[in-house]
This record gives C-alpha cells, sequence and structure tokens, in this order.
C-alpha cells in the first residue's frame, strides 16, 4: 500500500474520457461551478463564519479518550442515537419531536430537497441567502423562486406571502439569522408565512447562537415547520454535525432519503462529550457576541461603511470599493468574504466573520494602513 514512487500506470485516451463525460453527465450538472473553499492556509480566517476559539485542553483530552475508544472496524450507529441524546439533553428540542441528522446541514438541505423534488414542486426563498438553497434545487430539477429581501436586508413578508400565494411551494427556505446579511426574521412573520405555505418551512437556525430568537421549543406547534441547526458556527465545523428537528412523520421522510451511515463514528463519538460541556460553547458564543458589537462600532466608524445589524458570528458591511478592499485584506493575509458581483443588492458587500479580539485587530489595522 505504501507507493512512495508514481507508478506508471497505462491512461486513457483524455479526448475520449472527455467525449465520455459529456455524454453522460447531466448537461445542467457540467454547467454548474463547483462550491468555492478557498484555501485559506495560514490567514487569518474571516471568510468561513466560524467559531475562531479552539476547545480548550481539558475538553480537548476527553475528546481524544473518546476518540481512542471508537471501533472504527465497524460501522458507525446508522441512526446516531447517542448524538440524538445528547442534543435533546443539551437543547430545548421539545418531548416527542423527532431528530435526523446530516453531515453538516448541508447535507439534510439535499436531503430535504430530493424528498420533496416530485414534478411540478417548487422551493422558495428570500434572497440573498445561502447559495446551497439554490444549487440542491437545481440538482435535484425543482425550480427556485427568489423573493428579494428589502433594501435594508429586512424580510419582505408581504412579497413573501405572495409569492407563496402564487407559486404553492413544496419548501421554504427561511435562514434566520440569514446568511449572509446577519437579519433574523421577525417571529410573527414566521408565523404567517407558516399558516400560508401549503408545505413544509424549514426555518435554518445555523446561526442562532448569536441571537436571541428560535423556533426550536415550539417545533411542534406548527403542522409544517421544520428547524434546522447545526454545530459547525459554535465550534464543531470540521466535525460536520448537522440535525433537523421536527414531528415524527416528516423526520421518518427525511430518514428514508439520507444514507445509511451519513455521520461517521468519531462525529458521532465527539458531538455528545462537546454538548455536555455546553458552558464552554456558551463562553465563547458569548465572547463572539461581545466582540461582534466591538467590531462593529469599529467598522461603521470608518468613511462610507455601512454595517447591517446582526443576529449571526458574522458582519456584512458596505464599503466603497469591496473589490479593493478584498485584495488588499488578502496581500494582509485576511481573508473575508466578498459578496461584490454575486447578487444585485449585495454590491459592494463584505461579510466579515468576527474572530479573536487579535484577529478583530489585524484586521482593523490592516484597514488602517491600507483605506
Ligand atoms: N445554513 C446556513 C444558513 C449556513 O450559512 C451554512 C454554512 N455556511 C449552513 C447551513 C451549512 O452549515 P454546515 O453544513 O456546516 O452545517
Amino acid at each position: 500500500m505504501n507507493h512512495a514512487q508514481p507508478i506508471p500506470a497505462p491512461r486513457a485516451d483524455e479526448a475520449e474520457v472527455a467525449a465520455r463525460v459529456a455524454a453522460t453527465v447531466r448537461a445542467d450538472v457540467r454547467s454548474l461551478t463547483a462550491y468555492h473553499v478557498p484555501k485559506a492556509d495560514g490567514m487569518v480566517m474571516l471568510h468561513a463564519n466560524e467559531n475562531p476559539h479552539p476547545l480548550p485542553a481539558a475538553l480537548r483530552r476527553t475528546i481524544a479518550a473518546a476518540v481512542a475508544r471508537v471501533g472504527l472496524n465497524r460501522y458507525p450507529d446508522g441512526a446516531g442515537d447517542a448524538v440524538k441524546a445528547a442534543l435533546a439533553a443539551a437543547l430545548p428540542v421539545p418531548q416527542g419531536a423527532a431528530i435526523v441528522l446530516g453531515n453538516g446541514s448541508d447535507e439534510l438541505i439535499q436531503v430535504l430537497t430530493t424528498a420533496v423534488a416530485r414534478p411540478g414542486a417548487a422551493v422558495l426563498s428570500p434572497e440573498p441567502t445561502f447559495a446551497m438553497y439554490r444549487i440542491y434545487a437545481r440538482q435535484s430539477g425543482v425550480p427556485y423562486v427568489a423573493v428579494p429581501l428589502r433594501a435594508d436586508f429586512a424580510l419582505d413578508e408581504d412579497a413573501m406571502l405572495a409569492a407563496i400565494a402564487r407559486e404553492r411551494p413544496a419548501l421554504v427556505w427561511l435562514a434566520s439569522p440569514n446568511n449572509p446579511t446577519g437579519r433574523r426574521a421577525g417571529t410573527a412573520s414566521i408565523e404567517r408565512i407558516l399558516a400560508a405555505a401549503p408545505g413544509v418551512v424549514v426555518v435554518d437556525e445555523a446561526y442562532a447562537d448569536f441571537g436571541d430568537a428560535s423556533l426550536l421549543p415550539r417545533v411542534l406547534e406548527f403542522p409544517n415547520l421544520v428547524v434546522l441547526r447545526t454545530l459547525s458556527k459554535v465550534g464543531l465545523a470540521g466535525a460536520r454535525l448537522g440535525y433537523a428537528v421536527a414531528h415524527p412523520a416528516w423526520i421518518a421522510e427525511f430518514d428514508k432519503v439520507r444514507s445509511p451511515y451519513n455521520v461517521n463514528a468519531l462525529t458521532q463519538a465527539v458531538a455528545p462529550v462537546v454538548l455536555a460541556a455546553a458552558d464552554v460553547l456558551s463562553e465563547q458564543v458569548a465572547a463572539i457576541r461581545a466582540e461582534r458589537q466591538a467590531l462593529a462600532e469599529a467598522l461603521a466608524a470608518r468613511p462610507g461603511v455601512t454595517v447591517v445589524p446582526s443576529d449571526a458570528n458574522f458582519l456584512l458591511v458596505r464599503v466603497p470599493d469591496a473589490d479593493a478592499w478584498f485584495e488588499r485584506l488578502k496581500e494582509r493575509r485576511i481573508l473575508v468574504k466578498n459578496f461584490n458581483g454575486s447578487h444585485r443588492a449585495l454590491e459592494n458587500c463584505l461579510r466579515i466573520t468576527v474572530g479573536t479580539p487579535a484577529e478583530n485587530r489585524a484586521l482593523l489595522a490592516a484597514l488602517d494602513e491600507t483605506t
């Protein structure tokens, strides 16, 4: 198994391979571009909405011990029951609600889209929002209807209700707080959307820990609500664990669509340990929220900069020249996300993840040098 030296191997003709791919893979898939993940080695990473704080050393040792006990020769528990129990113990999951786990909530977006993608179904979401809703709709061959947010990135409830009445979507995505805007939808608006929607409404609460509103405790109150969450933003992005909570009748169907062992044994061993140390994560979340406030004020004090109020762990900022800012920060080894050119409403917008105090200082110092 040790191939230190590359072994010359017979290769099919390149043109022949290209022709076979073109003749076989769906044209709409070939026309897609793969989701771009920039290489960030050695950079200050303020582009991916991660928690910038590593887990404390003592917790890492407990994790290492839990990982050492995993029988990697065996398949993981297909249902992930220990993880579900740990989630139910750590979070306000109402009794009687069911949970499905995903390899990140990304996978569950794909699972839910696949589950509803019958002929004639449509998927609807406010925009700008998380790109994967549209991407998975396209992959599943269902029309994706985008309803513009208001100019201040607030949810346009009237436009949403009108579009729901017109399109009768099978699935409505509501990221709240929303990515990349950071704004959350009002609870009363979500309730009216739930009442109007003929199909399922998924409230994607990936960033809910950084705000003060969640529908998780009320998930059984509505016949068509799914709450989607993830451990990625609170500190376990590398473990890839997302979960959807809903009435068992919904979850039973989604369970049929996911692959059998979609959450690996290492993640299943680690997640309960981290969830049992909820105080560690909530301290980090509180620190990020405090830093968010300080960073927002420092950025807003700069000429020509507007900061969108945020309930998430990032700030959407409109600057005089986003492309130039992005490049200058990158030269100083600071990576943020540039949305300029991606959507009409996001002209000259950068999304900046709230980093550690030192990272945020580095960002502000780099801006002092360059603007
Ligand atoms: N939903 C939203 C709104 C997000 O911003 C993201 C991550 N960018 C996800 C879901 C997916 O997160 P993950 O797959 O890491 O759980």
